[in-house]
């Protein structure tokens, strides 16, 4: 079988007043629209990795997540799309969640471990696949050269130049593979990271291992909201009124986060009049799921 999928990603722009006023244009690129499942980045960080298990003859994924992964489920539902079996190795006891429901319905097998086994990846899949000739290795996060390979491929999809792209970080694979992109298309646009962690500034670090050219970048440290995985009633009642607003959904995790410091950025008069600014919508709307508790579903 062939691994691929067809990408639909449309650049759609966002109206807002406060741009107008600002006299810049925001476009978003809607890598989320590529799987209900296996949503943006997570599918161009895998594309190569499964090309490469498939190339092996390797029948077996195995990877590593915490139990609201967003990369868990989008490795169950490619494993699903193109043949694999699939073993999730989840951190922390036993749980069970919306989205291991729905890692479980693509045919996953869920394995628990403790927070300090999990540490060790590579001992967990010795332990348990050491002696499995059909099992494949997929770290957690899918921090590597293949993914940031596939992720440098959003911008061949670009229909024109812009003057900034925003993007959310976690491992900065995805932010790094933009911005080979962006130089294999000698392109100027600067890229502005917005690491979802506190102390994001390490990530300047994370993302200069995977670039295949020297680059100057923007990274936001000040979008975290406490860390990740975390929100205040800020962060929330700007997800709110932007879905309502846009029909785009967008969550706490990621995507909230880097939008909010766009219109932040954009607030704050840091780009000039006549700026064209790319968000990257990098999927993952199923992080909602780990948060429904910080919504308070009834007051709206
Ligand atoms: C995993 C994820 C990220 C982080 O990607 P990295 O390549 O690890 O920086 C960003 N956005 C969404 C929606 C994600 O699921």
């Amino acid at each position: 079988m062939n691994i691929d999928l067809e990408i639909f990603s449309p650049v759609q722009p966002i109206s807002n007043p406060m741009f107008d006023a600002r006299g810049v244009k925001v476009l978003i690129k809607r890598d989320d629209l590529i799987h209900p499942m296996i949503s943006g980045n997570k599918w161009r960080k895998l594309k190569y990795v499964l090309k490469r298990a498939q190339h092996q003859h390797k029948i077996h994924l195995v990877t590593f997540g915490g139990a609201y992964s967003n990369h868990l489920l989008a490795t169950a539902a490619a494993a699903a799309r193109f043949g694999f079996k699939s073993t999730g190795i989840v951190r922390g006891e036993q749980v069970d969640n919306d989205t291991l429901f729905l890692c479980r319905l693509h045919g996953m097998q869920l394995q628990f471990t403790n927070r300090d086994s999990y540490r060790d990846k590579p001992a967990l899949f010795q332990q348990f696949f050491g002696n499995n000739g059909q099992a494949f290795f997929i770290d957690e996060g899918g921090a590597s050269a293949e993914g940031a390979l596939g992720c440098s491929e959003l911008v061949d999809e670009l229909p024109e130049t812009y003057d900034h792209i925003f993007c959310a970080c976690g491992t900065g694979t995805t932010a790094a593979g933009i911005i080979n992109g962006l130089g294999n298309h000698q392109l100027k646009t600067k890229f502005n990271a917005v690491p979802v962690f506190k102390n994001g500034g390490f990530i300047k670090n994370e993302i200069d291992r995977f670039l295949t050219v020297a680059a100057d970048f923007n990274v936001h440290t000040g979008y975290h909201f406490g860390g990740y995985g975390k929100a205040n009633d800020e962060l929330i009642n700007f997800i709110k009124k932007f879905v309502a607003d846009t029909g785009i959904l967008i969550e706490p995790v990621y995507t909230g986060k880097m939008m909010y410091a766009l219109f932040d950025q954009v607030e704050k008069g840091a780009f000039k009049p006549g700026s064209k600014i790319l968000a990257v919508h990098s999927g993952g709307i199923w992080g909602l799921l780990g948060m429904k508790e910080k919504f308070d579903r009834w007051s709206f």
